[in-house]
């Protein structure tokens, strides 16, 4: 016979938060992995301009990574 809420524990888990792709302040969770709609609309404008075209690489030329000891 008691009015308490008995299941106020039952609440989903907070992401972890990650740094703002951006800018690197902590995610906010509404705008996961964003810290804010601005960085998310600066990230997919970024996306759309192609600018997350992999750079030429120089990949042919780098002796460390040769792939032996
Ligand atoms: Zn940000």
């Amino acid at each position: 016979m008691s009015d308490e809420p008995e299941h106020t524990a039952k609440v989903a888990p907070l992401r972890k938060p990650l740094p703002c792709p951006e800018c690197g302040h902590p995610s906010h969770r509404e705008h996961y992995p964003f810290c804010s709609d601005r960085c998310r609309t600066q990230d997919l404008s970024r996306w759309l301009k192609g600018s997350y075209a992999i750079p030429v690489a120089e990949d042919e030329s780098n002796p460390d990574d040769d792939g032996r000891f």
